[in-house]
């Protein structure tokens, strides 16, 4: 889950890392009591959640005069989309130089890697693309508390040396948190010293309970339900709702879709011997996204007994049609019900695409 730029910041503040004085306010107004101790230069940040907001106009400058007034303005937009519901108000860095500063993880290596380059500022995807030498990167052995001062001056290069100690608070920051990802971008130098003047945690969903998370809000109220069932639930964006069972059959439902020239909505997997009542809830769930109008269900009776999931699909009573491949275990009774109850059933995964992907045109 990822934290917003005043929730990551308060981390950082916690850790010892300086970060400039800020305040988060809902409204406009709910700003006049901090003017002074903003003091004259002030910047107002929309807190919501997507990246480069500089650039989309999420992030404007002011001063104690207008600063109200620009509150105001920035509650009054959307960025990328999104409206903005919180702003962060903070006093306005006096910025000489921008640097890049992030914690990941290395997958293949199984270690923290660390990044550090002088571009910052830009987003490190272009730095990469168009500057690669400019990135820095370190890996670092999990089990050490603190970076050695040889790594981290590896990574701080020429910076001046008070980069080194956050970059190593931060380190602690990304094993203490379960981050997927702590990133300062930028870590600014001005004359009253080094702030991150931007701050990005993702915490590993796997580890909010130990983080004392109690609601994972990346995730829509669908994935939530999802979650709760305990299917495999990814949202699509297409019109055509997949359900299968096992990941693997239900993926390649998702290739077939795409090979026909359709767009699936989402993909679910309903996990081996689903009951009619699990069947029932993935139906239920797949037809309440607005931009299905036809679902595909793609199970291979094992343990899961056909008979059950044409029970669970009748059940759900959809207004959506449901196109069926079934085949395996109780498949004649399951045929049986389906096609009692007006159901269509095609025999073979290629058919039933093919199908809906002209349904869904
Ligand atoms: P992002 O665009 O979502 O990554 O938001 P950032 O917080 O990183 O801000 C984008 C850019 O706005 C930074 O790289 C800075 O150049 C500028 N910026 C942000 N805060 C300040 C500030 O306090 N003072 C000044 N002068 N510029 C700032
Ligand atoms: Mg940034």
């Amino acid at each position: 889950m990822k934290l917003r730029e005043y929730e990551a910041k308060k981390v950082l503040k916690d850790a010892g890392i300086p970060v400039p004085a800020g305040f988060l306010i809902r409204a406009a107004d709910e700003l006049a009591p901090h003017l002074d101790a903003l003091g004259d230069a002030i910047v107002v940040k929309a807190q919501v959640d997507v990246g480069g907001r500089g650039k989309a106009g999420g992030i404007l400058m002011a001063d104690r005069t207008t600063a109200v007034a620009t509150a105001r303005d920035l509650f009054s937009r959307e960025i990328k989309g999104f409206p903005v519901k919180e702003v962060l108000a903070e006093q306005r860095l006096d910025i000489r130089k921008e640097y890049y500063l992030s914690i990941t993880v290395d997958r293949s290596a199984k270690q923290p890697l660390i990044l550090f380059s002088d571009a910052g500022g830009v987003e490190i995807e272009t730095t990469a693309q168009e500057n690669p030498g400019a990135i820095r990167r370190v890996r670092a052995l999990p089990l050490l508390r603190d970076l050695p001062p040889f790594m981290l001056r590896e990574l701080a290069g020429k910076a001046p040396k008070e980069v080194m100690p956050v970059i190593n608070k931060l380190y602690r920051v990304f094993a203490d948190r379960d981050a997927l990802l702590a990133e300062i971008n930028p870590l600014v130098v001005t004359p009253q010293g080094v702030f991150a003047a931007d701050a990005k945690i993702i915490v590993d969903d796997n580890a909010l309970a130990r983080q004392g998370i109690a609601v994972n809000r990346d995730l829509s109220e669908r994935e939530r339900e999802a979650e709760k069932h305990g299917f495999s639930y990814v949202e699509l964006g297409g019109t055509i709702g997949v359900i299968g069972n096992g990941a693997g059959l239900t993926m390649s439902t998702l290739d077939l879709i795409e090979y026909y020239g359709g767009k699936a909505a989402n993909f679910l997997d309903v996990g081996g011997g689903a009951e009619s009542e699990r069947v029932k809830n993935a139906v239920r769930l797949v037809a309440s996204v607005p931009s299905v109008n036809v679902i595909v269900v793609n199970l291979l009776g094992g343990i899961t007994k056909c008979d059950e999931v044409a029970k669970g699909i009748i059940a759900a009573g959809i207004s959506q049609k449901v196109i069926v491949r079934l085949a395996g275990t109780n498949e004649a009774e399951g045929r049986r019900l389906l096609s009692e109850n007006g159901y269509e059933m095609l025999d073979t995964m290629d058919l039933v695409v093919k199908k809906a992907v002209e349904v869904a045109a």
